[in-house]
């Protein structure tokens, strides 16, 4: 019908300064010639046909705007041609103007009764005619625009029919939740007392365990929100007043057995926010328990398999650390050196097993010794053991050697073959510096080393400090 009417539209408009294009049906010539010399002359194009069967091809060929309909005709008189046009619905819509000497009221009715819009009597004034044209073509041209309307409406409903179905087939599908809120603000102060429920996905209802209905439109959300989180109502109200969304991970601690973590994406809409909710738990899960292997990891690789104290990994990284932090602070750094004296000859007594044994039992009891938690005790290497002393110097490190060398002493491990006692003794360097800028700490560990070395040199079971 739109499209009908288009073309209709169209073809009327082929003369763009005619102001109508207006079909004349009269059995008589000079009838037809006065009307359409009149209709020229006030700028209308005028088409004229002197039967029904005429006026019928006629505007098939091309759809008058309105036409003029004689009611006295021989074959097929006036109220026939109009109900043959009313029937025919390619014609129907042509408004149809009788033009007739018959002015009975009878006529008058008949000409309307078969579709008729206007009925003039003969003989007419010619402004009568003009302005029951205009009359017509102006309803017509109002009926044109209101069809356009229409259709226009038509479709606008039909796209908002469309992302509407979407909408909610988006909505109930979703595995995540989805909510929009209103805010409800106190009309005094205008600050946010609540939200209401404007659209509320199912998993946002199972989440709440309400019924969507039970939602929808309520002022329940400040009530549910509280519950999950006493801080995430204010994050709400901070999303709409300043517009900046909202991002996070929140927890849901639901009972001691069951809890769970969500993904939260709020976003302004209004004067209220969107909101989407993602169930996260098995993945937080994951992530913890990756982020605590990772940290038992960490703890393995940094630790000596046999001892269960610091390994050289950790000593080295450790050392670098403090090496650079007291070079930075010009602070006193301490490293003590310890060897097991004879160690070779222990294995050789009592077989590997009692050296790992040994070892053991050496290495736990250097660890105790340091009191700091800054001081950090290693496994070095075979039967070699370090201790990093921050923030000490060489006199305090020289008493934390003493009180190890006294600690292997009070462990009393027998060792018959050893050259210097019965018992398990160690040989202890010490090196404490300050360290300079541009300095290598090769130099403290060789400083320390050397300090062990000259202790193993005079008699062993002893402790040496370096001296520059
Ligand atoms: P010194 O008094 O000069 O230090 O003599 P030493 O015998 O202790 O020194 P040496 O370096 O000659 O020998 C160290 C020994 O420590 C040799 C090695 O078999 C032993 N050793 C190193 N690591 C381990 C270990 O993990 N377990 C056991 N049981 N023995 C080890
Ligand atoms: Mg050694
Ligand atoms: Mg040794």
């Amino acid at each position: 019908m739109y499209n009908l009417i288009n073309e209709a539209l169209t073809n009327t408009n082929s003369q763009p300064d005619s102001k109508g294009n207006i079909l004349l049906v009269d059995d008589l010539p000079e009838n037809l010639k006065l009307l359409s010399d009149l209709l020229s002359k006030y700028g209308y194009t005028a088409r004229s046909v002197t039967s029904g069967a005429r006026a019928i091809k006629t505007a098939k060929a091309k759809r008058p705007d309105v036409m003029f309909l004689d009611v006295l005709m021989p074959e097929m008189n006036g109220y026939q041609v109009c109900q043959a046009f009313k029937a025919d619905p390619d014609l129907c819509d042509i408004p149809i103007i009788f033009i007739s000497a018959l002015g009975d009221t009878v006529d008058k009715l008949k000409g309307f009764e078969v579709g008729g819009v206007d009925y003039i009597t003969k003989p007419y004034q010619v402004k009568e005619v003009l302005a029951r044209l205009e009359a017509q073509l102006i309803i017509q041209k109002q009926q044109r625009s209101l069809q356009d309307e229409i259709a226009k409406r038509k479709e606008i409903e039909e796209v908002l029919y469309q992302s509407r179905s979407l909408l909610s087939s988006i909505l109930n599908s979703a595995l995540d939740g989805i909510a929009a809120m209103q805010a409800v603000r106190d009309p005094a102060t205008g600050e946010i007392e609540d939200f209401r429920c404007l659209v509320v996905n199912p998993i946002i209802s199972k989440m709440l365990g309400r019924n969507r209905d039970d939602l929808i439109g309520k002022l329940v959300f400040r009530r549910f929100i509280e519950h999950i989180d006493p801080h995430l109502f204010a994050r709400f109200v901070e999303v709409v007043e300043s517009g900046d969304p909202l991002d996070e991970d929140f927890y849901y601690p639901l009972d001691d057995s069951d809890s769970s973590w969500y993904h939260y994406v709020a976003v302004k809409l209004g004067d209220g926010f969107a909101v989407t909710v993602r169930d996260i738990t098995s993945r937080k899960q994951t992530e913890l328990a990756l982020q605590e292997a990772n940290r038992k990891l960490e703890l393995l690789a940094n630790l000596d398999g046999l001892t269960q104290i610091a390994n050289r990994r950790r000593f080295n990284d450790y050392l670098l650390f403090h090496w650079q932090h007291h070079q930075r602070e010009q602070k006193m750094l301490s490293l003590i050196l310890i060897d097991i004296d004879y160690f070779k000859l222990y294995n050789d007594s009592y077989g590997h097993q009692g050296g790992d044994d040994c070892l053991i039992q050496v290495a736990q009891a250097i660890a105790k010794v340091p009191q700091r938690v800054v001081d950090l005790v290693a496994r070095y290497g075979g039967e070699e053991f370090a201790v990093i002393l921050p923030n000490t110097d060489t006199e305090g490190a020289l008493i934390i050697a003493e009180s190890i060398k006294q600690a292997i002493a009070d462990l009393a491990i027998p060792h018959q073959n050893s050259m210097v006692s019965d018992r398990v003794t160690l040989s202890l360097g010490v090196a404490s510096m300050i360290p300079s800028v541009g300095q290598s700490l090769e130099v403290l560990i060789s400083n320390a080393d050397n300090a062990l070395y000259k202790a193993k040199k005079c008699g062993r079971d002893q402790a040496i400090a370096h001296i520059d």
